[in-house]
């Protein structure tokens, strides 16, 4: 009893120094009436919730309280937002409600908290297509007040700060989530800091191996590092200090997701990742400076190192959509490595760490009006407006365009237009206007004559060329990567389809005539099933486009035919015998009951690999690793179908073997290839399964699929063939 009080002592005085913490975190001056409001919903939060706790055993209060404090300290939030923070889970976890909260602090705030309990149901739909509508629907709360998304996100990293305490299930649940929208979405809004942060969270959960191996490594590296930072700043700060501009210089190591990512894009080892650290030269002048500072400090760094031209980004002349400002350049530094250094102003720094809120902050919380953040959300509302009915593809393609990096061109009379990278001629005309990108033969870029599927480049001018003889086909799909230009695209096929499947339908009606057979919707069904079809419009349109040739269609044959494999195929059903499948104790799904799996293709999982289950719909459970690229998008998409997998101990020392796949690259040498070979399969006595070496400019690289018995295994082989020689360089691939 006496415990419990001291506990119950200990927790007040846990949450009433949080809360302190809290308002002192708020940059700017509360006002006595901000200071009431805040405090009125602080009590309301704490009595709401008084009954409950987190996962960690946590009165539940320190989460809201931990999400304002994100909000004020983290993003530069103001009051209205820290209330809202406080308030965030009360509407849907309790029985707070939100005319409450109107009448308590009038309709601003109650309309975010709104926005925030109808958003957090957004992946908690068993339905794809209903998650991408939810999606939706939050980016259009987006368009209305962006705080709605900013306290979300904070919730989300405070909950991914957090995960350590949630089942194994619901941590690759919320760590893929992450990954897929919500690190995007930071991103997409500038929030650069808290993006960075959530894609790390979410890669110690979803890879925890290279997660810890990179981390390692980095430390491991640290003393190195710093002593090169030290000897490429220090003579840098003695022409900086002459120059008398006020500045700071840092040298920072970039995040282990990116390093991460460069290692398995590039397929290289974590040595030979060159920019694993950022100078940031930081300028605090007036804003009027800014711009001229910037290249000063730019000039003084490339007399004492050589810039690579290729590498030059001057986002400080034209911004990103995001707002983010700085001017990039890589140079090469002391022992011909690679620098990266970003130079930039307080202000840009900051908004490039904190993103369009930190404005607000010198905006004394007006309304803002910012021209980068209009336009964004102007792109978002033209999305939404742009997609009909498939709210997934409209998912797809948003995320396509949140990790395009962007370019700059200009139309004939020098306007500037923003388009994702990648962007070809084609996009661009359906980017001036839907009609013109459908009528679009070809362009001159820079008057030079191009077809329409050449990628446009930063700076290129653009001039549309257009024939009213054009139309678009399906190839287009594939020649366009905008959301705008595709939806365009697949507007015109909707429409010429509903024209062609009243033609269809009367062409088919007038052979069943001929035949005189009745028109029935079985004798359709039958058609389709013949064809291999996936609909009766489908039908009408091949039929249209003559790529059924009505000619040739006999009717009498396809139905009775069609009456003939029904039979048959039921006869084979009764003789076939069940499927075994493959090496089937290895895994233990779920609770040990039985169950029937497969190892997914994508990622041909081996033991030793973290593992999860998906329920797939007729082939039983396929088994992926938790950091398969498939895998997360399933995990987030469908987290209800996810179910615990692990190796059975059985495995250990088996001589069960799995299928994997490893790539081997390197200088091209005499004998290399027999020598790995040699390796493989008389030194380690594995058995190979398929080889496949490519030799060009003098660089060879094999991919080998082989049969291990686990990771360890896999490892050990891996290392063999990386001390045969310096020249060669082994990373392991999935088998699709
Ligand atoms: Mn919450």
């Amino acid at each position: 009893m006496l415990s419990s009080v001291i506990n119950q002592e200990q927790e007040n005085e846990q949450i009433v120094k949080a809360y302190r913490h809290l308002l002192r975190s708020c940059k700017v001056a509360l006002s006595k009436q901000d200071r009431a409001n805040i405090r009125d919903a602080f009590n309301i939060s704490l009595e709401a919730h008084k009954s409950m706790r987190r996962k960690s055993g946590e009165p539940y209060i320190l989460h809201p309280i931990a999400v304002a404090q994100i909000c004020a300290e983290e993003i530069g939030l103001g009051t209205t937002s820290i209330i809202c923070a406080l308030l965030h889970d009360t509407v849907e976890d309790t029985d707070i409600t939100l005319e409450l909260l109107d009448m308590k602090f009038g309709p601003k705030v109650s309309q975010i908290i709104d926005g925030l309990t109808k958003i957090s149901g957004v992946f908690d739909q068993q339905d794809k297509s209903m998650q991408a509508e939810n999606f939706k629907k939050m980016l259009l709360t987006l368009s209305e007040d962006v705080r709605v998304i900013l306290i979300k996100l904070a919730d989300r990293l405070h909950n991914m700060r957090t995960l350590e305490s949630m089942s194994a299930k619901s941590q690759l649940k919320i760590a893929s989530e992450t990954a897929y929208v919500y690190a995007p979405l930071a991103h997409r809004l500038g929030l650069y800091a808290i993006k960075t942060e959530l894609e790390d969270l979410a890669t110690k959960y979803l890879d925890p191996d290279s997660y810890n191996y990179v981390k390692n490594r980095l430390q491991e590296t640290k003393a190195d590092r710093n002593k090169y930072i030290k000897n490429f700043i220090d003579p840098l700060q003695k022409a900086l200090d002459e120059t008398g501009l006020h500045y700071e210089i840092k040298g920072r190591p970039k995040s282990i997701h990116s390093i991460l990512n460069k290692m398995k894009k590039q397929g290289i080892a974590f040595d030979d990742v060159f920019d694993l650290f950022a100078i940031r030269v930081i300028i605090d002048d007036e804003y009027e400076n800014e711009k001229s500072d910037c290249w000063k400090v730019y000039s003084t760094v490339t007399d004492f190192y050589t810039p690579n031209p290729d590498r030059l980004r001057d986002w400080v002349s034209i911004p990103k959509a995001n707002g983010y400002e700085s001017l990039h350049t890589t140079v090469m530094g002391p022992k011909g490595r690679w620098v990266e250094v970003q130079i930039r102003s307080k202000r840009m720094d900051e908004i490039a760490e904190k993103g369009y809120a930190a404005h607000w902050k010198y905006k004394d919380g007006a309304q803002v009006n910012d021209n980068g953040l209009e336009q964004w959300l102007a792109k978002v509302r033209e999305m939404l407006e742009n997609t009909d009915g498939s709210a997934v593809e409209f998912l797809d393609d948003f995320k396509l365009n949140l990790f395009a990096e962007e370019i700059f061109v200009f139309t004939p009379k020098g306007d500037l237009r923003k388009l994702p990278a990648q962007s070809t001629v084609l996009d661009f005309a359906f980017d001036i206007h839907s009609g013109l990108g459908a009528k679009c033969i070809g362009a001159k870029v820079n008057n030079k004559l191009v077809p329409i599927t050449y990628k446009l480049g930063n700076g290129d001018q653009v001039e549309i060329l257009s024939s009213t003889k054009q139309k678009p086909t399906e190839e287009w799909l594939t020649w366009v990567v905008t959301a705008k230009a595709k939806s365009k695209i697949r507007d015109y096929f909707k429409q010429e389809r509903n024209q062609s499947v009243t033609m269809g339908k009367e062409i088919l009606e007038r052979k069943f005539k001929n035949a005189k057979i009745p028109f029935s919707s079985e004798a359709l069904n039958s058609i389709i099933k013949f064809y291999k079809l996936s609909s009766v419009t489908e039908l009408y349109y091949q039929l249209v486009t003559e790529k059924i040739d009505r000619t040739k269609i006999d009717l009498t044959a396809i139905l009775e035919g069609e009456t003939k494999k029904q039979t048959q195929s039921e006869e084979q059903k009764l003789t076939k015998k069940p499927t075994k499948p493959l090496t089937k104790d290895a895994v233990i799904i779920g609770d040990g009951d039985p169950v029937e799996y497969a190892f997914a293709k994508c990622c041909s999982p081996i033991p030793g690999d973290d593992i999860f289950g998906f329920v797939t719909v007729g082939e039983g459970v396929k088994i992926h690793r938790t950091n398969c690229t498939n895998g997360i998008s399933l995990m987030s998409n469908y987290g209800y179908r996810i179910i615990k997998a692990r190796w059975a101990d059985s495995n250990l020392n088996s001589s069960k073997s799995f299928l994997t796949s490893i790539k081997v690259q390197g200088i091209d040498s005499v004998g290399i290839v027999s020598a790995i070979t040699n390796i493989i399969s008389t030194q380690l006595q594995i058995n190979m399964k398929s080889i496949n070496v490519t030799a060009n400019e003098g660089m060879f690289e094999g991919n080998i699929t082989l049969q291990v018995s686990d990771t360890k295994h896999l490892e050990e082989l891996m290392n063999k063939i990386k001390q045969a020689s310096q020249l060669i360089s082994v990373t392991r691939v999935d088998i699709g």
